[in-house]
């Protein structure tokens, strides 16, 4: 079998492109254009060229951006400080404060200080309660696990009871996937360093989505036949045929693995688009919810 690719990058776009038209109709009838505020603490290169794609992604659907730049050493209240400006600021609608932050600073602290109705992250920790709560609704939901559902739902008619295996647990992507999926009827099981006998555990999966942060890890003869895969990883690794000496490769050993799925998400150009474009919809939600206020 050869799997089908589920085409992250097309689909971002059209979700991207729906932004964009809701963006002007808005603007058409006279509401506010929505905001975004991004937060950067320190140096860390990935976090910089994170934050300037995003900021980007934000101006070509219309979405102002504001950034705001902290250096290294920037103390507890310094950062506080600058996310509860943001939380005052009516232009600001949204507030993404990039992770992670550089050691010593308490980052559940800086996530309690954005205002639930601008936490376009969905990683304040009332936000993630309500995830997990039977019957609550989050005001938003963090953008790569939406992404994630969002690729499924595009691909299977239905997640009800299909058994889902989630490779991680941490709390931006592998737990709330996790909570996601159970909101979708699935039967979800939670993979992390310690569980027993891998392999076996993942063959059960109708649906894998691996976010292990280990390049290749899930082989080929893991995956279940006809299985769906969403690899979230983003790994690089060194190839000396690439021109750059190097590339960027998933959890999962793509074409191995694409032998035996019915579909599967190529990195890049799967999961890591959809991230951002989640990240839109959440910033143009954040405004229509400030237009209720
Ligand atoms: P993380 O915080 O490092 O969490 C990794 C998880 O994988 C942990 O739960 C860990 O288990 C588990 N794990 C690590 N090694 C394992 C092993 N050998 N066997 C089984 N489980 C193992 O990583 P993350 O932030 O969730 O990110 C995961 C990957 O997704 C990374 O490659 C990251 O770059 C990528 N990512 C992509 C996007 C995107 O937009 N596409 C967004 C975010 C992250 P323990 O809990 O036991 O330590």
């Amino acid at each position: 079998m050869t799997a089908a690719l589920i085409d992250g990058k097309l689909i971002a776009e059209e979700v991207r492109m729906q932004v964009k038209r809701t963006v002007e109709e808005r603007i058409a009838a006279g509401k506010s254009r929505p905001g975004l505020a991004t937060v950067l603490v320190g140096d860390n290169p990935a976090s910089h060229v994170y934050v300037r794609s995003k900021r980007k992604a934000c101006a070509e659907v219309g979405i102002e951006s504001f950034g705001f730049e902290l250096p290294a050493d920037a103390t507890q209240e310094q950062v506080e400080k600058v996310v509860r400006e943001c939380n005052e600021d009516p232009r600001i609608h949204g507030i993404l404060v990039q992770l992670p932050l550089p050691g010593g600073l308490d980052e559940e602290a800086v996530l309690n200080t954005i205002s639930l109705h601008k936490d376009v992250d969905g990683f304040h920790p009332v936000n993630i309660g309500r995830l997990a709560q039977k019957g609550r609704e989050p005001a938003f939901v963090p953008c790569t696990p939406a992404g994630c559902i969002y690729l499924l739902k595009k691909t299977l008619p239905s997640l009800r009871g299909v058994n889902a295996v989630v490779l991680g647990r941490s709390n931006i992507v592998g737990m709330p996937v996790a909570l996601l999926l159970v909101r979708e009827d699935a039967t979800v099981t939670i993979c992390h360093s310690r569980t027993r006998d891998l392999p076996a555990v993942v063959h059960q999966a109708d649906v894998l989505i691996a976010a292990v942060g280990k390049a290749e890890m899930v082989r080929g003869d893991w995956v279940k036949p006809g299985a769906v895969v969403i690899d979230v990883g983003i790994n690089r690794i060194e190839d000396p045929t690439h021109p750059k000496g190097s590339r960027l490769v998933g959890d999962v050993a793509f074409d191995e693995v694409k032998e035996v799925a019915s579909h599967i998400t190529p990195v890049p150009g799967g999961v890591g688009p959809m991230t951002i474009a989640m990240l839109l919809q959440n910033t143009l939600r954040a405004a229509e919810l400030a237009d209720k206020l």
